[in-house]
Order: structure tokens, then C-alpha cells, then sequence
């Protein structure tokens, strides 16, 4: 795939192509789609990771015959690796969702969870918010430090112990517009 000369330069290699993102995308909207059967349902994305998930999983629910009765598509801003490739362990909001939760069946779509912090703050605070249900689904799965032990009801692909970007996922706001998941070199990452 040519991406451009900056981005070529700094990719190690391949993880998952474009092809078994989508596959794993339209895994995640079956799963989805059977557990909301003829249900409003509400997708809250975690921006920026994602973006392109929840969009993608939004559009393959909506090809699902007996899926959602009805899809709000909604965003919640996060921040917990500021401009770095490692967490600061702790998670600030940026931006609220839009609309109310209250009394919704609501799915968290996550780009990828790791030491866990970010799903579990999001969890406590939509549960304050008295949902009609609640579940997460993460795209992609690293589990190898988790700091706390959170749910998570859908998972698409395992991603590897390494700093990965594309996506949606980025290193210093570059690579999200990858259409694959990638590893970078470690030249590619800068200082500081
Ligand atoms: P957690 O709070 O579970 O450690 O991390 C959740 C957030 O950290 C993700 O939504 C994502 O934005 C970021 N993150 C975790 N691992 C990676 C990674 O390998 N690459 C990138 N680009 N971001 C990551």
C-alpha cells in the first residue's frame, strides 16, 4: 500500500491489513446487532482513537437485517497519552456526549484498551447516568498491563504488546488516517 514518503519511512510492519479490520468491524456489528435485536441503541465513540470504528460499525449495523431498531452515533473526547506513547495514568475529558444517556441502551466503542483507566472511567461515569444497559466494545485488545480488571463485552482483534498506530489510532496526531494497524520503528518515535 503507498501511503506517503513520511509515513513509509517510519512503518515497521503490517499488523492487521485493511482487510481483517473489516472483518473484525463487521464481527463486532453481528455481535452487536444480536445483542440489541429491534433495540434503540446509542454508540458513544472515544475520540480521537474512535473515529473511524465507530463510524464503520455504525454504518455495517445498519445493513444488519433484525439489528438496532434505531442507532444515535455520539462522541466523548478522552485524553490519557497527551502527546506521548505511554499513558500518564490519568484520564481527563475534553468533551462530553451530546446527547442524554439516561434510559438508553448504550455501547462504548473503543479504539483499543491497555491499562484498562480509560474504559473504567468511562464506565462509572455513564453508570451514574442510570442507562438502560451498558457495554463496551474495543476494536482492538491489549492485555498485557492492565492496571484494573474492566469489562469488556465485544473485542475484535488482539493487538500485540507494542505501541501501534492507524486507524484512528496516532502517534503525536499522525498516522490515525492509516487504514491499517501498524508498528511503528523505533526511530519514528521522538524525544521528549
Ligand atoms: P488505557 O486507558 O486502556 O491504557 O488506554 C486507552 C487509550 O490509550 C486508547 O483509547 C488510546 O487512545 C491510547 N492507547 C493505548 N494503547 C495505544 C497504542 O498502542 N497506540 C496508540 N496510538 N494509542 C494507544
Amino acid at each position: 500500500m503507498k501511503t506517503r514518503e513520511s509515513y513509509d519511512g517510519a512503518i515497521e510492519r503490517t499488523l492487521f491489513t485493511a482487510k481483517e479490520i473489516d472483518a473484525a468491524v463487521q464481527r463486532l456489528a453481528n455481535q452487536i446487532a444480536e445483542d440489541h435485536c429491534r433495540q434503540p441503541l446509542t454508540l458513544v465513540g472515544v475520540l480521537k482513537g474512535a473515529l473511524y470504528v465507530v463510524t464503520d460499525l455504525a454504518r455495517a449495523l445498519a445493513a444488519i437485517p433484525d439489528g438496532p431498531s434505531e442507532i444515535i452515533v455520539d462522541y466523548i473526547c478522552v485524553s490519557s497519552y497527551g502527546n506521548s506513547a505511554r499513558s500518564s495514568g490519568e484520564v481527563r475529558m475534553l468533551k462530553d456526549v451530546s446527547e442524554p444517556i439516561t434510559g438508553r441502551n448504550v455501547v462504548i466503542v473503543e479504539d483499543i484498551v491497555d491499562n484498562g483507566l480509560t474504559l473504567q472511567y468511562l464506565r462509572s461515569l455513564f453508570e451514574e447516568r442510570r442507562p438502560a444497559s451498558l457495554r463496551a466494545c474495543v476494536l482492538f485488545d491489549k492485555p498485557y498491563h492492565r492496571r484494573v480488571e474492566v469489562p469488556v463485552d465485544y473485542v475484535g482483534l488482539q493487538s500485540p504488546d507494542q505501541f501501534v498506530v492507524g486507524y484512528g489510532l496516532d502517534y503525536q496526531e499522525l498516522f490515525r488516517n492509516l487504514p491499517y494497524l501498524a508498528q511503528l520503528r523505533p526511530a519514528a518515535f521522538k524525544e521528549g
